[in-house]
């Protein structure tokens, strides 16, 4: 490392509110966002005065909410002033930032669509392109790549928050992260996590090779405490490398799960193999892809509310639900600078829950995982929609298999659903098991009854011969003039 690299590493450290966290902090994540919300309140008058001078440890729900309403407002006013998209619209519509004085009010403000962003990327971003340190593209799978981007400061506040999830999950001194990701294109997640895990001083390791055996190796060399990567990789590795290592022995701390939906039956089979919990991480590139992480409790993922803020919205007719009903998840970015989004639908379907929290988070609104992403789902037999993780939830459930890739053709009228499976266990009866699987997901068993969707094919492949693919091309959808 340079000199150079030296002294921003050093003043990046000093910035990082992850560092001033107390070591006694009974959820660290959260400890982050009291930090946040102080550092903010000592800097802000208006916000002292709704706050006060709060320590961190007195911070509680309603400061969040003040504090989230205040950057909403701080955040309008900056997006009608330097972008123009917002500019256009919000002051055609005579949007006044100051109005926002309740959760409630928000319903006054109009969404962002995910195509208005693909269309003109360009109009929304709020700082001129040479203080952009960093673009990204989205790797959506349908439509226009969404161009997102970062200037310095919204790295370092993204680099703070992961800094402080590593903490959350338990990560300190000289542990190691085994960042795992193969065949990464658009943008690099590796790259955010190692440089987390340098300003907090964690040591890492990142292998992007797709090859299994590279990885073991890599990841026993580098003496790797704590796991990060994509769940079907992590997977794949666990079943074909199992028979081999002893995964208890490399006394793996905790494995997080990240870029794919987790199912709840490869969660179960990755903690018995490795003897530590799988955490589940759920983000997008819009909002810089680390957005909320599950705590021990698995049962929901704590929300990054110092820097976004989290709506639910009746889809149907665009009013927030209350915390605990399912609904389209809305995310404002409070603090980007790059390219702020206001209200801008995510098209995933989620629900917010209330605090507290079992691990004893106390103000920490959490995110019930979303079922799918609503573009995402796919329809087989007249209309029956579908999210592929209930799929990965069917096929997993046998331990033989390793991994899958669905395709749909049409014969006829019906839908064909043939199920390519790498597995170890290529009998009659274990093709059966995973046919009954399949067939008892509601909408698959309905289209059958109804004549609509053939039995489920499974065509066995041999172990190794299928090529690694994420989540995003496991299902090949053969059908012409196929209505989204
Ligand atoms: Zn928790």
């Amino acid at each position: 490392m340079g000199a150079l690299d030296a002294v921003k590493l050093a003043i990046v450290r000093r910035r990082l509110l992850a560092n001033r966290i107390p070591k006694d902090s009974i959820y660290p994540l959260e400890t982050w966002m009291a930090i946040k919300a102080c550092v903010t309140a000592k800097n802000e008058r208006e916000l002292k005065d709704i706050i006060g001078k709060k320590d961190q440890e007195e911070i509680v729900r309603n400061d969040i909410d003040e504090y989230q309403l205040f950057m909403f407002r701080k955040q309008l006013r900056n997006v009608m002033e330097n972008t123009p998209f917002y500019r256009d619209r919000f002051n055609d519509l005579g949007i006044d930032p100051d109005r926002i004085r309740t959760m409630d009010d928000l319903n006054d403000i109009p969404f962002t669509y995910p195509s208005e962003l693909a269309d003109a990327p360009m109009l929304f971003m709020a700082v001129s392109r040479t203080r952009t340190a960093r673009e990204f593209s989205t790797t959506g799978t349908t439509g226009k790549r969404k161009l997102i981007g970062y200037t310095t400061n919204d790295l370092i506040s993204k680099i703070d928050i992961i800094a402080s999830a590593l903490k959350s999950i338990g990560m300190s001194g000289d542990d190691v992260l085994h960042i795992m990701f193969p065949a990464v294109s658009a943008w690099d997640p590796g790259l955010m996590l190692a440089g987390a895990c340098k300003v907090a001083g964690y040591g890492s390791s990142t292998c992007s090779s797709p090859d299994i055996k590279e990885q073991m190796t890599i990841m026993k060399e580098s003496g790797a405490t704590h796991i990060i990567g994509l769940p079907s990789f992590i997977y794949r590795v666990t079943a074909l490398m199992g028979s081999e290592t002893d995964l208890r022995s490399l006394k793996i701390g905790k494995i997080i799960s990240t870029s794919e939906p987790l199912s709840e039956s490869m969660r179960t089979k990755l903690q018995n193999a490795w003897g530590c919990n799988v955490l589940d991480v759920w983000g997008m590139t819009e909002f810089g892809l680390a957005c909320a992480i599950e705590c021990d409790e698995r049962n929901g993922l704590h929300t990054d509310e110092a820097n976004l803020l989290y709506e639910i919205i009746d889809p149907d007719t665009g009013k927030r639900v209350p915390d605990g009903k399912m609904g389209e998840l809305v995310l404002t970015g409070l603090t980007a600078e790059g390219t702020p989004l206001i209200r801008y639908r995510t098209r995933d379907i989620a629900a917010m829950t209330a605090p507290p929290c079992g691990c004893g988070s106390k103000f920490n609104r959490k995110l019930v995982k979303p079922a799918g992403r609503m573009d995402m789902q796919f329809k087989v037999g007249m209309g029956y929609k579908i999210f592929p993780l209930l799929f990965d939830e069917a096929l997993f459930e046998d331990e033989n298999v390793i991994d899958y890739q669905l395709i749909i053709t049409k014969e006829g009228f019906k839908d064909v659903l043939t199920f390519e499976v790498e597995s170890k266990d290529r009998s009659d009866a274990a093709r059966s098991r995973i046919v009954n699987s399949v067939s008892k997901i509601m909408e698959i068993g309905d289209g059958i009854k109804d004549d609509l969707i053939e039995t489920p094919r499974v065509v066995f492949k041999e172990i190794g011969s299928m090529e690694y693919s994420a989540k995003a091309k496991k299902i090949v959808d053969l059908r012409e003039n196929f209505d989204l």
